[in-house]
């Protein structure tokens, strides 16, 4: 099972099998990749201050020190001349992002790391599917991981994977990998519940009560959360947390997995819609010079007042999703920001975005649907 999993993941990537390694969760598979890479106390690594709380997570749970890099209003993604000057001697690694399914000069942070001897890893967790220069996410940098979680390019639930392309990294995570648990009864009883319920119970008209549901069940740990309580609060590494990849996941992902290229197609033309109607309303949009050829995870408006916005779309049962409220999704209080060594005074753009950006779900079969809720809440977008 696990190899022809493997085998369907690595022909999307144009990659080959020994290349994947599977784990319980995409932040998981981040942990490997940093533990191949012996990151340790004392090491830096530069990352967009436009992420997921379980990516500097990953990284100080190893003793090793984030250092957040402001993103551009028109990419989403951190400037290069910011990068380079976040670089320092103890930086050991540049993470990029996928995000949304965007991304952007991958390969110009990849020659800035090689001229300054550092690892690169790329936050593929939106972009699955999705081809950058010609060549696949992922592809590009020493490692990659992606995620399945729920609302991710495929999901198996709660799950992702690293590809390794650096040949000199694939024996480290085989032997750390030695160190993975195997999940528990209990996990996997939950899992496979709660993916007989989406199934089943999941539609347009119960979206966001069930979405609350979940997300409440979770912070208190009484499912299988996308993030457990404490991930959101401290960054001191969970117990249990370094797991490997379930069978009821394995046999979920083989299924799910076949419907990537026409999904990512639906997302293409999709966006392709949003963009035209943004442009044509002078709204702020993606810019197809830089995306042509991406993935479309989601598609990022800004808005006047989220909540606002997020109340009209509720009665009106679209499903709009929140990434990311925060530099660090999704913890919204500034108090505790340094936990994650996060300092807002670097980061104006990302700040400023975090308390506009909402995204249009870009699977829907009618983009008229979604077209025509814009349309009647113009003045809101920005
Ligand atoms: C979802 C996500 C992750 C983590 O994936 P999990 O499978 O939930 O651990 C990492 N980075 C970004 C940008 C994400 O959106």
């Amino acid at each position: 099972m696990e190899t022809i999993f493997k085998k369907k993941i690595s022909k999307v990537l144009n990659a080959s099998p020994e290349q994947v390694f599977l784990y319980w969760k995409g932040r998981v598979a981040l942990y490997a990749i940093l533990k191949a890479m012996n990151i340790k106390k004392g090491d830096e690594l530069i990352l967009p201050g436009f992420t997921c709380v379980v990516v500097p997570n990953a990284i100080k749970y190893l003793g090793a020190t984030p250092v957040y890099v402001d993103i551009d209003r028109e990419t989403l993604c951190p400037k290069l001349e910011n990068i380079e000057n976040a670089i320092n001697p103890n930086t050991k690694a540049i993470i990029c992002q996928n995000t949304f399914g965007l991304s952007h000069n991958v390969d110009k942070i990849v020659s800035i790391a090689e001229k300054h001897n550092l690892f690169t890893i790329e936050d593929c967790a939106h972009g699955f599917g999705g081809i950058y220069n010609g060549i696949p996410n992922g592809k590009f940098c020493d490692a990659a991981f992606f995620s399945t979680q729920w609302n991710k390019p495929f999901s198996t639930g709660v799950g992702g994977f690293a590809l390794i392309n650096n040949t000199n990294l694939i024996k480290k995570i085989e032997k750390i990998n030695q160190e993975l648990i195997t999940p528990s009864f209990k996990d996997r009883f939950i899992l496979k519940a709660l993916l007989i319920a989406k199934r089943n119970l999941l539609n347009s008209k119960n979206y966001y009560a069930l979405v609350r549901l979940y997300r409440k069940l979770s912070k208190y740990n009484l499912v299988v959360g996308s993030s457990e309580g404490k991930e959101t609060e401290t960054s001191e590494r969970p117990e249990k947390y370094f797991k490997a990849m379930s069978q009821t996941q394995i046999s979920h992902g083989i299924k799910e997995i076949d419907n990537i290229e026409k999904l990512v197609g639906l997302r293409k033309k999709n966006a392709r819609d949003y963009t035209e109607f943004l442009k044509k309303h002078s709204k702020y949009h993606v810019s197809e010079r830089l995306f042509d050829n991406h993935s479309f995870l989601k598609y990022p408006i800004l808005v006047e007042n989220r909540d606002t916005f997020e109340s009209i779309a509720v009665k009106n049962n679209i499903e709009l999703g929140d990434w990311f409220c925060s530099p660090i999704h999704p913890v919204k209080d500034p108090q505790i920001f340094n936990n994650w060594d996060l300092d807002l005074i670097n980061l104006k753009n990302a700040s400023d975005i975090s308390k506009k950006v909402i995204n249009l779900p870009t699977d829907v079969n009618d983009s008229k649907i979604i077209l025509n809720f814009l349309y009647d809440n113009l003045s809101e977008i920005i």
